[in-house]
Formats: structure tokens, C-alpha cells, sequence
């Protein structure tokens, strides 16, 4: 479970006076899927972010799972981030070099599995997001619905229980687009949280819950 108590964010202080999150409260139970949508720069990323201990409030409580995050040490509060959570991002954030399987694999090596059991996982992770056939491509080689089944192969191969995507369709054609949103679907009634960023109303009425975000603040 996802409980955030006054969360403020506030990037600069020097800066602006403005925060990203201004006293966001919410709850976010085991298993749902929920939409989060609002007009550009209106803190949806800063938000998700938060949530996927990519960075942290300024200001407020972050509750994940029953542990207090911001009262962790460091080394906890990267094995949260480990063990919950799966992210995919708009423009896939692959790695260049490495083939699909590689990059697949990468998480697993962070998790220090041992080979063996990092080709059975990677292997069922293809096979589920139906990529097995492109094991050795290198990422330039493959099209966007293809790159993106593969950064979701990489947010599920550890088992991550909240899935986060920041507008994951927002860089494919239409068709496309709703063909990943059928996957995290999918992903969602195996009983994986999934919150999704987007712009497109169409998106957001398929989830179960909308969150609204307006200048750093819900709606
Ligand atoms: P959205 O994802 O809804 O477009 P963001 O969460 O990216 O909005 O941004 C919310 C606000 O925070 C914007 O005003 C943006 O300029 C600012 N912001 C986002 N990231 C940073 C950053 N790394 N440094 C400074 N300001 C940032
Ligand atoms: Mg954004």
C-alpha cells in the first residue's frame, strides 16, 4: 500500500517559489490500477517519481508497504525501491549497447541472481510479454511497441508488486499505444499495482481510478 501524508516537493528553493507537489494526500491500495492525468507541468512525473523512490519530498511522509521511506537509511531505502518497484518510462530508457535480453538482465544482476536462474527468469519475462523472438536484438533494430514490451519485461523480471509508467505510450502510434495499455491491463489483474501517467482520456477511463493533478495539487 502507497500512503502519502503532505507531500511537498519543492526542486529548488532558490529558484521557485512554486512547488512541483503542494500537500498531496493519498492512498493507493494493493492492486489497483489507477490513471494519473493533468496538463504538462502540472507534477504528474514528480509525483510518480516520488512514489518509485526515484527522488525525494521535500517535505511530508511517505508510508510504502508499512515502512516510513524517508526515515530509512540510504541502503534501505534503495532495497524498497529494488523489491516494489517496476518503472517504464515514455521513451523506453533502454540501454544502446546491450541486446533485449541484456537489458532485461540488468535488474537481476543488481539482485545478484545467479545466471542460471537469471535465463529462466528473463526467458519467462519474454515469453510473457511475447518478445522472446527479439532475445538478440539491440534496441535500434527493434520498433517502439517492441522496445517498450521490453522495458516492461525489465520493470517485471524481479517481481516489483507496484508497476509505474510515465506516459507509456506517449512516443507510439495509436494502435500500438493500446496494445501496451492491454499488457499493463493484463499485468494489473495478476494482482501488480499499476499507476499510469497519461494524457489520453481514452487511457484514463480504463483504470479503475483517476487522479487528477493541477499545479502541484489534487483535484
Ligand atoms: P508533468 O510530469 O506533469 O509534466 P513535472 O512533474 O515534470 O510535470 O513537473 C512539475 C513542475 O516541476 C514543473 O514546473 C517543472 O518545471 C518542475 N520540475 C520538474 N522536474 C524538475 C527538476 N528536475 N528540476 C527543477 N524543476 C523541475
Ligand atoms: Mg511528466
Amino acid at each position: 500500500m502507497i500512503e502519502l501524508k503532505g507531500i511537498v516537493k519543492i526542486y529548488d528553493k532558490n529558484v521557485s517559489d512554486k512547488p512541483a507537489l503542494n500537500n498531496v494526500n493519498l492512498t493507493i491500495y494493493d492492486g489497483e490500477l489507477v490513471s494519473v492525468i493533468g496538463p504538462s507541468g502540472s507534477g504528474k512525473s514528480t509525483l510518480l517519481n516520488i512514489i518509485g523512490c526515484m527522488d525525494r519530498a521535500t517535505e511530508g511522509q511517505y508510508i510504502l508497504n508499512g515502512v516510513d521511506v524517508y526515515s530509512c537509511s540510504r541502503k534501505k531505502y534503495d532495497l524498497l525501491r529494488k523489491d516494489n518497484i517496476g518503472f517504464v518510462f515514455q521513451h523506453f530508457a533502454l540501454m544502446d549497447k546491450f541486446t533485449a535480453y541484456e537489458n532485461i538482465e540488468l535488474p537481476l544482476l543488481a539482485h545478484n541472481i545467479k545466471r542460471t536462474q537469471r535465463n529462466r527468469m528473463i526467458n519467462d519475462a519474454m515469453e510473457r510479454l511475447g518478445i522472446l523472438s527479439e532475445k538478440g536484438k539491440m534496441p535500434s533494430k527493434m520498433s517502439g511497441g517492441q522496445q517498450q514490451r521490453v522495458a516492461i519485461a525489465r520493470a517485471l523480471v524481479t517481481g516489483c508488486n507496484i508497476l509505474l509508467a510515465d506516459e507509456p505510450t506517449g512516443a507510439l502510434d495509436q494502435a500500438t499505444g493500446r496494445e501496451v495499455i492491454r499488457i499493463l491491463k493484463e499485468i494489473n489483474a495478476s494482482g501488480t499495482t499499476v499507476i499510469i501517467v497519461t494524457h489520453d482520456s481514452g487511457i484514463a477511463e480504463q483504470t479503475n481510478r483517476i487522479i487528477e493533478i493541477c499545479d502541484g495539487e489534487l483535484v
